[in-house]
């Protein structure tokens, strides 16, 4: 499943919109306003079945490399004390699979 999203990535219309969207943020980091680092186009939200580029521009947000690896990894920190402390299962699709680092389900 992630193989597939990875190649989802690589199509057009991805491309497309990950570069409005980076217009819109003027290839600015929303976070830290950087500008001269890798950016990358994060998904607040995701929800299941959908393609990366059938999302609403609200849901997208142009973030650095720094600042989406840390996103991505308060999120998981998140959900995994979610479960620890109230035996919730928060949805996984939150841990995002744009990202560079892997997560392991237990
Ligand atoms: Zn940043
Ligand atoms: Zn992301």
């Amino acid at each position: 499943m992630s193989t597939n999203y990875s190649k989802l990535l690589k199509n057009p219309r991805w491309q497309k919109k990950r570069l409005k969207v980076m217009e819109r943020d003027k290839f600015m980091c929303a976070l830290c306003k950087a500008k001269n680092k890798t950016l990358n186009v994060h998904h607040k939200r995701y929800e299941r079945g959908k393609k990366p580029w059938e999302y609403e521009d609200d849901n997208l947000i142009t973030l650095c490399q720094n600042c989406h690896q840390d996103t991505h990894y308060n999120n998981a920190v998140l959900a995994t004390l979610a479960k620890f402390i109230m035996d919730t299962e928060i949805e996984t699709d939150e841990i995002p699979e744009e990202n560079k680092y892997e997560l392991s389900q237990s």
